[in-house]
């Protein structure tokens, strides 16, 4: 996984009414796969920070590097996953997965049944056999989630951002998905970085908790979870 150094961090937002400080002093290096919850009130900058690591916006002061190289813009190797699912309605499930390859390869007919075989691989690790062919409507809230989080594992990505993925779901559901994740961790070893208002799932699946104050956004708290048994 990617290992991430962020330096005196800083965003403040322009708006019709004044300067919004979203961030201030933010700094934190995240090791190559660790999995790392970051929790803390509504507008305290989560959102932010995580637009700022994939890269879909600039801080305004401090840098960000990630392997190493300072960020500019979107990196190869990073995926998001937000609360909602984002998917296509129009598209398959396996369509739906397959788009992020698609839109950055031109497919041959040989590595698209590789794709596809891959495609059926990840929809079996989240219990979704044979559901390649449905579409969203078909689907619970939690099964699209779960699409949604098997189109950016097929990136393979070595950096996994979650922004409150499982913020619209049942608790059951919730539950299931954190199994899923943690399974999804262990075997794809990159580095997460997963945003929630639960203190539960934090703790529950993450190795490091970092809780952050609000006005402006900074890190209030930083703590390190000692496994039971370490997760090799
Ligand atoms: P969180 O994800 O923790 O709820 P956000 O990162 O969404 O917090 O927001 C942090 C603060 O920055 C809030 O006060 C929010 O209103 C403000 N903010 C976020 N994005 C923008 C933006 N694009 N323009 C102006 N203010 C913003
Ligand atoms: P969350 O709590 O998950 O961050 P928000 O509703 O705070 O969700 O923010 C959703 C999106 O709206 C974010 O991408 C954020 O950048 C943007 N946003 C938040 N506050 C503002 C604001 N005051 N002005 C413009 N955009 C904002």
């Amino acid at each position: 996984g990617k290992t991430i150094a962020i330096q005196n961090v800083e965003k403040k937002f322009e708006t019709r009414t004044g300067v919004v400080q979203a961030l201030s002093k933010v700094s934190l290096n995240i090791e190559s796969s660790s999995f790392v919850s970051v929790v803390g009130p509504s507008g305290c900058g989560k959102s932010t920070l995580m637009n700022l690591l994939a890269g879909l916006d600039q801080p305004t002061g401090g840098t960000i590097e990630m392997d190493g190289s300072t960020m500019n813009g979107p990196q190869s190797g990073n995926a998001v996953v937000f609360q909602k699912d984002l998917l296509l309605e129009w598209r398959t499930v396996q369509g739906n997965i397959l788009l992020p390859y698609e839109l950055e390869n031109r497919l041959n007919r040989k590595q698209l049944a590789e794709q596809k075989r891959k495609t059926n691989e990840l929809l079996s690790m989240v219990g979704l056999d044979g559901f390649g062919d449905k579409y969203p409507f078909e689907l619970s809230g939690g099964m699209k989630q779960r699409v949604s989080i098997c189109r950016a594992l097929i990136q393979n990505p070595s950096l996994l951002m979650m922004d409150e993925p499982f913020g619209a779901l049942d608790a059951l559901t919730r539950e299931q998905m954190m199994y899923d994740l943690l399974k999804i961790y262990t075997k794809y070893k990159c580095t997460i970085i997963f945003i929630t208002h639960s203190i539960e799932e934090a703790v529950f699946l993450s190795d490091r908790v970092i809780v952050m104050s609000p006005r402006p956004g900074s890190i209030l708290k930083d703590i390190s979870i000692q496994l039971e048994r370490p997760r090799s």
